[in-house]
């Protein structure tokens, strides 16, 4: 069972600057700063009485952690520790800076029972780096994951591709990139034009076009391709459907949707499907087969997929299902011909596959 982890948002607390991108209020749809420690108490104690058997973490998100005046990161770390020792709370979970996880700052972590770091690495290009305003360059994240790993400490990388000066081959570079330093779990959050920023200026002034959703959602495809090659959780894609985020004006432009997961995990099936059919002689009479727990992935939301296929010219009117088959793998066949693949293994993108 996956652990319940048990979100406190504190917006840009710590944070130097504001990242060209950022709205960390939008985001989060969380105003005040920090949260006091009978908030984060009670807080817990009703996450987990609503789910008392799952294993839970704390985690302080939105800002730059370690960048807090070490008072503060006390009074937070603090605040969860009497939990721990009740056996309530596992671990907690923090995010933060590459450019803000030194020796010091990483032992006094250990300290606190923080087992797993979220490094913002955004892009591994200088370039989309300095272009973004982030203040660190990319060989500062690397030496980060590296170091936190080398520490004791679980590490993933947050990774925002289609920032201005990015392209689908730096993004992936970008991921492949994480990846080999060692980073075991990984976020995507496809750019978007938030109100109240930096970027949402440029934007406006006809600066800055972000990959719109279908662009966006084939790039985090190939990403999201990557890392199950790679055996690296994604472990969220896009960003969290918050009431602000849906409120008319505050998304201007690019990679967007609720349910963007699943829009993802639908590509790769479609290509897949793509690619396998391209391997069969005819395409007469083709039937597709899945696996239960991937139907709807595999059709695709509101069965899109279905819709795509016969567009280009595949007649599959209905997708099968399979237990016999792996979660990862449909079987495309005919009278003539049975083809079976797999988002993972398949090689679905020739780009991608000397990750
Ligand atoms: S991207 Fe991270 S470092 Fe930059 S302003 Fe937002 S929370 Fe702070």
């Amino acid at each position: 069972m996956r652990p319940l982890i048990i979100p406190f948002f504190i917006p840009h607390a710590g944070c130097p600057h504001t990242c060209l991108f950022c709205n960390q209020h939008l985001i989060s749809g969380v105003e005040q700063d920090l949260p006091s420690a009978e908030l984060i108490q009670e807080t817990v104690q009703q996450w987990l009485a609503r789910s008392p058997d799952r294993a839970a973490e704390v985690a302080f998100y939105g800002g730059s952690f370690t960048l807090l005046p070490r008072k503060q990161q006390e009074q937070l770390l603090g605040a969860v520790q009497p939990l721990i020792v009740q056996q309530k709370i596992k671990n907690i979970r923090i995010s933060t800076r590459p450019d803000a996880l030194n020796e010091v700052v990483l032992a006094f972590l250990a300290d606190h029972k923080v087992a797993a770091i979220e490094i913002g690495v955004q892009s591994l290009d200088d370039q989309v780096l300095l272009l973004s305003k982030r203040g660190h360059t990319a060989a500062e994240s690397l030496a980060a994951i590296q170091r936190v790993k080398a520490a004791g400490f679980q590490v993933g990388a947050q990774l925002l591709p289609g920032l201005p000066g990015d392209t689908r081959e730096k993004a992936l570079d970008s991921i492949k990139g994480v990846i080999a330093a060692g980073a075991e779990f990984v976020r995507i959050y496809p750019a978007v034009v938030l109100s109240d920023t930096a970027l949402a200026d440029k934007f406006k002034a006809g600066q800055f076009q972000p990959p719109d959703l279908e662009q966006g959602v084939k790039n985090c495809a190939q990403m999201l391709h990557l890392c199950l090659r790679a055996g690296i959780p994604v472990i969220r894609i896009g960003l969290q459907a918050e009431e602000g985020l849906s409120a008319e004006g505050t998304i201007l432009a690019g990679c967007w949707h609720p349910a963007l997961g699943q829009l993802v995990k639908a590509q790769l099936y479609y290509d897949l499907v793509v690619t396998l059919a391209s391997q069969i002689v005819s395409t007469e009479g083709l039937q597709l087969a899945c696996h239960p727990d991937r139907l709807s992935e595999v059709q695709g939301h509101a069965r899109s997929n279905l819709t795509h296929w016969q567009q280009s010219g595949l007649s599959i009117r209905k997708v099968q299902t399979d237990a016999s088959l792996q979660p990862d793998q449909v079987c495309l066949s005919n009278l003539q011909q049975k083809n079976t693949g797999s988002i993972i293994n398949s090689c679905i993108y020739k780009e991608t596959y000397d990750a």
